[in-house]
């Protein structure tokens, strides 16, 4: 079983998850990775972290399935908004997004919110069913060259096997009711936490009228360049409380912007 092998990973990982000066990370990143290479081969998964000597300027390099990596269209991006194209006929987009089953994994580099079936998103006429959201701390876009505190990704994939990425950005500000309920239960290491009772997704989602839209990647290895990016305008707020503890738990995970190249941002 996968989860037999990942064992001393869990241990280095409950370490560096606790521990915050810049010397132990280096130590531990450095033993983490030699670990975590050798069992990765075995699954033909070359592992990757957001510091050290697998840090995101290397992942091209460390495995030829991450090639894509260094691609010239890659995200996340900064969004300018004085760069902006304004389009005559714009996109369409609409969020079907009900109840889902709790079911979250704390998966090393991020925690993970798993979808029941039934949830989907509609972008010019093309439909994709979300299968998970995501956080990351601080956010992956940054918006006229600033970070927000939190970004959650919803990820959603067509029938042809490309996906639409909906970004929603958290700020300071209010208490998140979403992350009251399930701060305390979000898995701190590698692991899951499950519950049969169900959610509103909404509860995650602010308005959906306005957003920026461009073509991207994943913003993890492999890094492939399918996906259509949709960046909701509209954040929502969660308390500076809550903020810290989520930016403690996923340790920086964002990857850092990426060239926009020839791409277009357009916002509706
Ligand atoms: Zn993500």
């Amino acid at each position: 079983m996968k989860n037999l092998k990942l064992i001393p990973i869990l241990a280095i990982f409950a370490f560096f998850f606790s521990c915050k000066t810049t010397k132990q990370t280096t130590t531990v990143q450095k033993e983490h990775a030699t670990t975590s290479q050798t069992e990765a081969k075995k699954e033909h998964k070359v592992h990757w972290t957001y510091t050290g000597e697998t840090s995101p300027k290397y992942w091209s390099n460390i495995s030829s399935e991450y090639k894509d990596c260094d691609g010239s269209a890659q995200s996340p991006i900064d969004i300018n908004d004085a760069k902006v194209v304004y389009l005559k006929k714009p996109n369409s987009l609409n969020i079907q997004y009900h109840t889902t089953k709790t079911n979250i994994v704390n998966n090393g580099h991020t925690i993970q919110f798993n979808s029941t079936a039934g949830n989907q998103v509609s972008f010019n006429n093309k439909t994709y069913q979300l299968k998970q959201f995501h956080l990351h701390s601080l956010s992956e876009h940054t918006i006229n060259g600033k970070h927000l505190p939190l970004e959650v990704h919803f990820v959603n994939k067509a029938n042809d096997g490309t996906y639409a990425v909906v970004a929603v950005f958290f700020k300071e500000g209010k208490e998140s009711p979403f992350f009251k309920k399930f701060l305390e239960k979000l898995p701190t290491e590698e692991g899951k936490y499950t519950e049969e009772s169900t959610f509103n997704i909404q509860e995650v989602l602010p308005e959906t009228k306005q957003f920026y839209h461009y073509n991207g990647s994943f913003t993890t290895p492999p890094c492939t360049e399918i996906v259509t990016w949709i960046l909701l305008n509209d954040t929502k707020t969660a308390s500076k409380e809550q903020l810290e503890k989520l930016n403690h738990l996923l340790h920086n995970n964002y990857r850092p912007v990426q060239e926009i190249n020839y791409r277009n941002v357009d916002k509706q």
